[in-house]
């Protein structure tokens, strides 16, 4: 597969802790994860653990129903979060990648909205960084926190290989 960006889980594990890093460095601390689901998971995950951040929720985006076959626009499943939560937090926004950037735009759109009203009357402001491993040139949105950037279709470790079915008996 000579046209794919190949992660590993070693690759993995490097690229979180240099997120991590980055992040840490850069003067700004999030008070809690949002993970994009489902591909936001594991890297929102490892850099839990690597910042000791244990506040961490997730927001459930669907698009890509396969390699370069996509619903129309992304679309928020259940369960959905109370944004309501996220009032006057620092809130760092995690994927995996920012390809056409679709996923990352609704989600930061969501949250990321100064005096955003959830019921006419009271509003809440929210501070929303975004982080991904890896940015496609292409994407109509600049993360704050990027790890690398590909053009390239990537295989993440955690979705690379098939899904388990029950042994044939
Ligand atoms: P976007 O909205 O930025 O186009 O991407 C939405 C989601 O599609 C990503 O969070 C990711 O789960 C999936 N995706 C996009 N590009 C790739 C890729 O190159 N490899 C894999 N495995 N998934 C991707």
């Amino acid at each position: 597969q000579p046209d794919r960006e190949i992660l590993t889980w070693d690759g993995f594990g490097g690229a979180a802790r240099e997120l991590a890093a980055q992040i840490v460095n850069s003067g700004w601390m999030p008070d809690l994860i949002v993970a994009v689901a489902r591909g936001g998971l594991l890297p929102a995950g490892a850099l839990s653990y690597a910042m000791g951040l244990k506040a961490i929720g997730t927001m459930n985006v669907e698009f890509y129903t396969d390699i370069a076959e996509t619903l129309p626009e992304p679309v928020l499943l259940p369960p959905l979060m109370d944004v309501s939560e996220l009032n006057d937090k620092n809130v760092l926004v995690v994927d995996d990648v920012a390809d056409s950037g679709k996923t990352l735009k609704m989600v930061m759109d969501l949250i990321n909205q100064d005096g955003l009203s959830l019921d006419g009357k009271s509003t809440i402001t929210v501070d929303a960084r975004s982080c991904v491993i890896y940015e496609k040139s292409r994407s109509i949105i600049k993360p704050d926190y990027v790890w690398a950037k590909t053009d390239k279709w990537i295989n993440f470790p955690w979705s690379t290989l098939p899904v388990i079915k029950p042994d044939q008996a």
